[in-house]
């Protein structure tokens, strides 16, 4: 963990690096937590959290169940001093993919701008956009605003959505009602209405071991494991070649795949383990537990034979993780104001999934828009152009010339 840096630091440190980025700052600073999911976020919560205080604006957290992680929630009232009803979330995930094993020329927690780009873990995933949006927090509060403006800065998103899933229970309790969320996802600051969902799960097969020579005698799981995943291969040209398609996706239909498979011991042994992990990334339209049903028929046709010759032998399924997919549609008022803020009437539709679906499941429509690309995230020397920071901050005054009364 690196130090923080002090709040009176960050304001007087807007500096050489990177002197036309007014977040600059605030980029560095959120970097420089390394909040890789399997560690705490909580030293970067706390220092958001004291930055908002430093504002006068108080922040609710929400723990996960060991209380080494937690999301923020933060509401900038409006000048009427309304706090509940209405407004806009800005969204962000605080946690970054680990950088083990990867060859990284820079440190990776240390935002480093060489040339035109900035380097550092979670600078296009997803620090830099939530840095911009608490840079302009003074800026919003000065000139006040119309309607409220929250800020939800969640853990775990990398895992599998799951401690926004909390945060966005705790504003549906709590009666909050947003009229939209802008989740910054990074999408080239293009206006997305729409991702897929994604659903994997984990088959685990026990078989029977025999000598190889006695096949028959035994139950082989890595056969067997084999020809579920030919299926699944069957499904996944299936969609390739017979749709249903949305030609708005970078990839425009469902697609099936198979990532890690292991089993077997020796040759000479009729294998009796095997298990392997599949996912579907699907159209918001295509129900995946349909889809596993299927599956799930196939393997099922397997069990009189391996019953026959070994009666403990199953075919067992595990859910690995499930983030659903939205399609908000470009009508939404918060789909009006990302058009606004971008100043072009374009929007598209990708194939990567984010909190977007469960604000907009929780009747809080929602658009992603964020700085940098998905090509650049989870890589070593993770990267983001000046250009597209700039953009995320003309974004943000945009936003602060139509949230704002003065
Ligand atoms: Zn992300």
């Amino acid at each position: 963990m690196n130090a923080p840096a002090t709040i009176e630091a960050v304001r007087e440190n807007q500096d050489a690096q990177a002197p036309e980025l007014f977040a600059w700052s605030l980029i560095r600073t959120l970097v420089a937590f390394d909040t890789t999911s399997r560690e705490s976020n909580l030293a970067l919560i706390d220092w958001v959290r004291e930055y908002l205080a430093a504002h006068g604006i108080e922040s609710t957290l929400t723990f996960d169940d060991t209380r080494r992680k937690a999301n923020l929630f933060a509401t900038l009232p409006a000048s009427d001093g309304e706090k509940v009803c209405g407004g806009i979330v800005l969204s962000g995930h605080t946690d970054v993919v680990p950088v083990d094993g990867q060859p990284w020329s820079t440190n990776p927690f240390e935002a480093t701008r060489i040339g035109d780009k900035v380097y550092g873990r979670g600078v296009t995933d997803m620090k830099s956009f939530s840095a911009t949006g608490l840079a302009f927090v003074p800026e919003f509060l000065r000139r006040g605003l119309k309607r409220p403006l929250h800020f939800a800065l969640s853990y775990d998103e990398e895992i599998g959505c799951i401690g926004v899933r909390r945060l966005v229970a705790d504003i549906v309790r709590r009666g909050m009602k947003p009229q939209g969320a802008i989740v910054g996802e990074p999408t080239g600051m293009k206006l997305v209405v729409a991702h897929k969902g994604k659903k994997s799960w984990r088959c685990r097969i026990r078989g029977f071991e025999a000598h190889s020579s006695l096949t028959p005698h035994g139950v082989n799981a890595v056969q067997i494991a084999c020809e579920i995943v030919t299926y699944l291969t069957s499904m996944a040209r299936a969609f390739r070649d017979q749709g249903p398609y949305d030609s708005a996706y970078d990839v425009p239909y469902t697609t099936v795949h198979t990532g890690v498979i292991h089993g077997g011991t020796a040759l000479n042994i009729v294998p009796r383990d095997c298990w392997f992990d599949f996912e579907f990334r699907h159209l918001p339209l295509d129900n995946p537990d349909e889809l596993f049903a299927e599956v799930k028929g196939y393997a099922d046709r397997f069990m009189p034979e391996m019953r026959r010759i070994a009666s403990d032998t199953h075919i067992e399924f595990d859910t690995l993780s499930a983030t659903p997919g939205f399609d908000a549609g470009d009508a939404s008022a918060v789909a009006e104001l990302g058009r606004h803020c971008l100043g072009e009437d374009v929007h598209c539709k990708v194939s990567f999934g984010s909190e977007a679906a469960l604000f907009d499941g929780a009747a809080i429509p929602s658009i992603v828009c964020g700085p940098g690309h998905i090509a650049q995230a989870h890589q070593p020397n993770e990267w983001v152009t000046v250009e597209q920071l700039a953009r995320c901050e003309a974004f943000m005054r945009r936003l602060a010339d139509r949230l704002c009364v003065s």
